[in-house]
């Protein structure tokens, strides 16, 4: 019953991957545990054989992990799920276990900054070539890919412009270059766009975001088809141990079970707030995906089903305007994380996009003025009215 096929997204949130103990528990069971016992000698032999399906060791494998691994292969429409302690655990490890020295990895420059730091810095110590890209121009992808490639990474939406990738072109020319195509899909969350159907192999997230969705705990997740997975992905995870706690999956598979409410009223309140921010005299421009003004709106359309929970907008008057308006929010928070049920503001330019330096941040359009807001589950019109008290005082 778990994993019927033929369910919806929101039965899946809630049943898909479950093992029900024989003690009949309802909610999933926490097995705080990192090792499995055997009944003999002889049962250890054939485990470790593949003769007997049984857990080993929780770096392997944990029932907890495991329901939530499940459920999310499910609710992604991936053969096989395997869930990391970090979402920067689940990144690193999807790169690093398939590329060899003298290879070559193209990427789109708009990315999550310690991913950036894996493509810029640590790739080319092992003598991979890296090569960015501006992930909008399918020109500078048709270039860079035009020679052997072995892996494509991008994201999109991205952070924190909300620059949009096309992902069926990208995917084709990354395929033609005999490259695999890994999406960090953490901004769209699984709920409104769907990697793998337009032609990516790999989708990684951070599951601190949108899944546990309650700023609580660390997580993340690879997903792909089974061939890679099995042959290339699991052996580099179960001898790294980037593994999931048990106790973190648990509360992960809690936040999944409200996550497309709490996703879609997000959603529906970040377009509401984007469309109040673009009539604000005093904000220069206000980007979000489904707002016709988005540079990439049609682009972003006809891959997303829903804009997400981050608007991002640029204040006239720079960083000092910007700071005034942040220091001024009292409902709005200033956090550097994001997907959360309460709101939170980041300035870009002097936190998570600081290290990158002022031409990179020129690249990818993040002026001292701009704000990435990550909107959370409040009344709508609240937030409305504490950024509106804020811009009177810029
Ligand atoms: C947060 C985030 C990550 C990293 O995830 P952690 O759980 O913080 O390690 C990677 N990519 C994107 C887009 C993110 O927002």
């Amino acid at each position: 019953m778990p994993d019927s096929p033929k369910h919806r997204l929101a039965t899946d949130l809630i049943h898909a991957g479950r093992i029900r103990t024989n003690l009949s528990e309802t909610s999933e069971a926490l097995f705080l545990t990192s090792g499995f016992v055997y009944d003999s000698a002889d049962m250890a032999e054939a485990v470790f054989n593949n003769q007997i399906p049984h857990f080993q060791y929780t770096r392997f494998a944990n029932p907890t992990v495991a329901m939530l691994e499940a459920k999310l292969a499910k609710i992604e429409g991936a053969d096989i799920c395997r869930a990391t302690a970090t979402g920067m655990a689940a990144v690193h490890a999807a790169i690093m276990c398939g590329l060899r020295a003298g290879q070559r990895v193209v990427a789109a420059r708009a990315l999550f900054g310690s991913c950036h730091w894996i493509v810029s810095t640590l790739l080319p110590q092992f003598g991979i070539e890296s090569v960015f890209v501006d992930g909008g121009n399918l020109d500078e992808w048709r270039a860079a890919l035009s020679v052997p490639t072995a892996l494509v990474l991008l994201e999109t939406p991205s952070n924190p412009m909300l620059d949009i990738v096309d992902l069926r072109a990208v995917s084709a020319l990354a395929h033609q270059a005999g490259a695999i195509v890994v999406v960090d899909n953490v901004f769209a969350t699984p709920l409104l766009q769907k990697p793998l159907e337009l032609g990516a192999d790999v989708v990684v997230y951070s599951a601190t975001k949108h899944m546990d969705g309650q700023g609580r705990v660390l997580g993340g997740a690879v997903l792909g088809r089974k061939q890679w997975m099995e042959d290339v992905f699991q052996p580099y995870f179960r001898n790294t141990g980037p593994t999931l706690s048990p106790f973190n999956a648990w509360v992960i598979l809690k936040g999944l079970e409200t996550m497309a409410l709490r996703v879609t009223a997000q959603s529906a309140s970040a377009e509401k707030i984007a469309q109040f921010l673009e009539t604000q005299p005093k904000i220069e421009r206000a980007l979000y995906p489904t707002l016709p003004s988005h540079p990439q709106h049609e682009l972003a359309m006809s891959q997303m089903s829903g804009g997400g929970t981050l608007v991002a907008f640029e204040v006239k008057g720079g960083k000092d305007a910007a700071f005034r308006l942040m220091n001024a929010f009292q409902i709005i928070t200033i956090s550097n994380n994001l997907g959360d049920t309460k709101s939170l503001a980041t300035h870009p330019a002097t936190t998570t996009h600081m290290r990158i330096g002022a031409e990179e941040r020129a690249k990818l359009g993040i002026s001292d003025g701009a704000i990435r807001l990550s909107v959370g589950l409040e009344d709508t019109a609240d937030l409305i009215d504490d950024l509106t008290q804020a811009l009177a005082q810029v």
